[in-house]
């Protein structure tokens, strides 16, 4: 594999086209294909690799991604933080459209993915994976949350630092009742995507951030009729210039060298399969 990163951002297919001079390369992994190709190219200095999460054609809804690819393919480039953009519905009213939420907690409503590495299940290479528990009571990397809100900040946007991300299985949207009880239970932001991906990229002791660009209200924080689907999509093309500009400045803001929790996760435990 010659092309290396340091850095991985799973986002939307817009992001890519954006940098200069990138080398797209294929990878393949014991668990099948990544969503897409990997497009390495540099950001400040840093080696980056970004993954569209639904394929360039955007072909792959929430619930058909292959998570366990997409974060084994980054580790196997050399990827040790990650950071994960994505849309959300705003539970909240005063997190109304183009509100930038940078969570702290999750809250994994999915039902139906696959979110361990470590099933026991042997891989095609005849090794085993233990069955291991990793620690998860604080999902997201720190220093990645510290250097997502100072690079928001830096560009005049004021996130909401912390809050819990809900889950859910989709693709569709939540009914109103399952939206109102998202927000009694205390909950900021829902979507679709945020797991099983965090607690995968914690399975192999990677750091992961994940930022939200909320594009709607969600059915049980709205008192109208409904957001429509033109009104999400203008509200992300509204917003997606500057959270590029963000996750460009969160990149060059990430350490060098890695003092974080994330970095030991598997310390003291037996993976029984060689991690790339
Ligand atoms: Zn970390």
């Amino acid at each position: 594999m010659s092309a290396q990163a340091e850095i991985g951002v799973i986002g939307g297919s817009g992001f890519y086209s954006f940098l200069d001079d990138v080398t797209e390369i294929t990878v393949e992994t014991p668990y099948g294909e990544p969503s897409d190709s990997l497009f390495i190219g540099e950001v400040a200095g840093r080696r980056v690799a970004f993954l569209p999460r639904h394929g360039r054609k955007h072909h792959l809804p929430p619930h058909r991604i292959n998570y366990r690819a997409n974060l084994w393919a980054l580790r196997s480039v050399g990827v040790r933080q990650v950071l994960g953009p994505c849309a959300v519905g705003g539970l909240r009213p005063e997190y109304g459209p183009g509100t930038l939420v940078v969570p702290d907690q999750l809250v994994d409503r999915t039902k139906s993915r696959v979110q361990t590495y470590y099933d026991g299940e042997a891989l095609a290479d005849g090794s085993v994976p233990n069955v291991l528990h990793v620690t998860f009571a604080d999902p997201y990397c720190e220093a990645g949350r510290k250097a997502a809100i100072a690079a928001a900040r830096g560009r005049g946007w004021e996130p909401v630092d912390g809050g819990t991300l809900v889950v859910i299985e989709g693709p569709r949207f939540s009914t109103r009742a399952e939206s109102r009880r998202h927000a009694a239970q205390g909950w900021s932001v829902v979507g679709m995507t945020g797991h099983p991906e965090a607690v995968l990229a914690r399975e192999l002791a990677l750091c992961y951030t994940s930022i939200n660009l909320v594009t709607d209200l969600d059915a049980g924080a709205e008192a109208g009729e409904g957001v429509s689907h033109e009104e999400v999509l203008k509200v992300f093309a509204e917003n997606v210039g500057r959270l590029r500009e963000v996750l460009f400045d969160a990149v060059a803001a990430l350490p060098a060298e890695r003092s974080c929790a994330c970095a030991t996760a598997l310390d003291g435990m037996d993976p029984g399969i060689a991690l790339p």
